[in-house]
């Protein structure tokens, strides 16, 4: 299996130098040159367990990586880090699946990929006998930030160093990395919001002198966002998993398709399940759900991508996003392979901040749904699924479970179908007391926690039980144009 790049078509490389370089030199992101299928039956699969399921699938896209380098991999990133047996359970509430992402340390569905790709960059660099250390650069929308550090920390030979947005975060997500420890580990809020975060770390990636001066000093840039390919494969797996669950309990019929939605930001996610799709996994529709920053919806409604407008700060943060990097993948499989056209169109992007697909590419948007959540709705959404099923769902999830409510509206298509839950509802305490109304408190989210536990008899996870009274230890604010100095100051270049 080679990867090339969206943009310049001569640069292939195999797995684990993809993994290593995180985007290619061209700026592009490394796609797969065809999709493996699936040539397991679903009788097979369900009777595998999320760690085989996984073996399956990533030896087919990391077919350099000996099975013994996988299963190392794997079977030290899905252990009881995870707090139920199954990683990645099913629930159904309220009329519909709810895919459980969220039971990694850190609480969000960034774990699932998260945990593997620190095993997976070490296995690679040793493949290519790389002896730089390797450093991790990583803007965040909130959740990639903790679940990337948790990953690298006091891992040998990286260093890791995360951007969020200064004012952008909830309080428990500020906390959890802030608190980081690990001596490899530096934590930046920037004077922005995530695009600004994630434009600063592309442009680093490719600023080709500052990458020289790094390399000779013995560095080597990575990145753990889901613009690397070692992050996006962990993610197809919970989408062949949960089909071959809802299978073996006999959910579905033979051959009948299933419905994901998922809230995106980045449309990493997202894309993970159209990767799952193109694989040969039954997959009729793909519901895109946005918030208020719902540039997504609106492209996929109209063809037309424009980043030029108001950016809200929501109660789902870790969706407060303009610039979906992923989306650039899906581009260059709904135009046909077309390294030119996406080549512009991301220029084009970048230069005048929107571009408007072709008539042909416009067709091929038909396997999505999109639309949007207001503030509003996505409060309401989290408190009928509560009183409907006594469940609860974090404000991400419910921005998908309102978009889902109005794709039935709107089609009266019944298909079964699965919700991506992305994040615990414990990470956005004061967003579910804003729907739920449970807590006096209005200080601190890790007071109106433990209302939340009392109220609805729900265990608080490990992880943030201990969260409150740790120290902090990084402090580090930066504006948008300091990233690079900061860095060069981190590595003491
Ligand atoms: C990152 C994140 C999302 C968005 O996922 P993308 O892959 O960026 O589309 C949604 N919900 C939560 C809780 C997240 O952390």
């Amino acid at each position: 299996m080679l990867y090339r790049s969206t943009r310049v078509q001569e640069n292939m490389v195999r797995a684990s130098e993809a993994i290593i370089r995180g985007i290619a030199s061209d700026g592009g992101l490394y796609v797969p040159e065809q999709f493996p299928k699936i040539d397991k039956s679903f009788d097979e699969l369900s009777k595998m367990s999320y760690q085989e399921i996984a073996f399956y699938v990533l030896k087919k896209y990391f077919d350099d990586f000996s099975d013994e380098e996988l299963k190392d991999c794997i079977y030290k990133a899905y252990d009881d880090k995870f707090e139920t047996p199954e990683i990645a359970p099913l629930s159904y509430n309220a009329g519909v699946y709810f895919l459980e992402l969220y039971h990694g340390k850190t609480l969000a569905f960034k774990d699932m990929a998260l945990s593997i790709l620190p095993h997976l960059l070490k296995t690679a660099a040793k493949k290519l006998n790389i002896n730089k250390e390797i450093v991790i650069l990583t803007a965040t929308s909130g959740d990639t930030g903790k679940a990337a550090l948790e990953g690298f920390a006091d891992v040998e030979g990286t260093k890791i160093i995360v951007f969020y947005p200064k004012d952008g975060v909830s309080e428990i997500q500020k906390k959890q990395m802030t608190t980081q420890e690990g001596n490899n580990t530096f934590v930046v809020g920037i004077e922005g919001n995530f695009d600004d975060a994630q434009t600063g770390v592309k442009e680093i990636f490719n600023d080709s002198e500052f990458n020289k001066l790094l390399n000779e000093k013995g560095y080597l840039f990575s990145s753990a966002n889901s613009i690397n390919i070692g992050r996006l494969v962990p993610q197809i797996v919970y989408y062949v998993y949960t089909y071959a669950v809802l299978w073996g309990e006999k959910k579905i019929k033979n051959g009948e398709s299933i419905n994901i939605a998922v809230p995106t930001g980045n449309f990493g996610n997202i894309l993970a399940a159209f990767y799952a799709k193109l694989m040969g996994v039954p997959i009729g529709k793909l519901i895109c759900a946005s918030n208020e920053n719902k540039v997504l919806a609106d492209f996929i409604n109209t063809g037309i991508y424009d980043r030029r407008r108001d950016f809200f700060v929501t109660n789902s943060p870790s969706m407060d996003i303009l610039i979906s990097s992923n989306l650039e993948r899906f581009l260059y499989e709904i135009s046909g392979r077309d390294n030119k056209l996406i080549t512009m169109l991301m220029e084009q992007l970048s230069k005048e901040g929107w571009y408007e697909i072709n008539e042909e590419m416009k067709k091929k948007l038909e396997c999505l749904y999109a639309d949007f959540a207001t503030e509003d709705e996505t409060l309401s959404a989290v408190k009928k699924v509560q009183e409907d099923s006594h469940y609860l769902i974090d404000t991400h999830t419910a921005v998908a479970y309102e978009v889902y409510e109005k794709y039935k509206k709107s089609t009266g298509d019944e298909t079964v179908t699965v919700i991506a839950s992305t994040a615990s509802p414990f990470k956005f305490a004061g967003s579910m007391n804003k729907a739920l109304n449970f807590s006096d408190n209005t200080v601190s989210d890790f007071d109106i926690i433990d209302d939340m536990s009392k109220k609805y008899d729900i265990q608080i996870p490990k992880s943030i039980q201990s969260l409150k009274n740790k120290e902090i230890r990084h402090k580090v604010t930066c504006k948008k144009d300091e990233m690079k100095e900061l860095i060069k100051k981190f590595l003491m270049m």
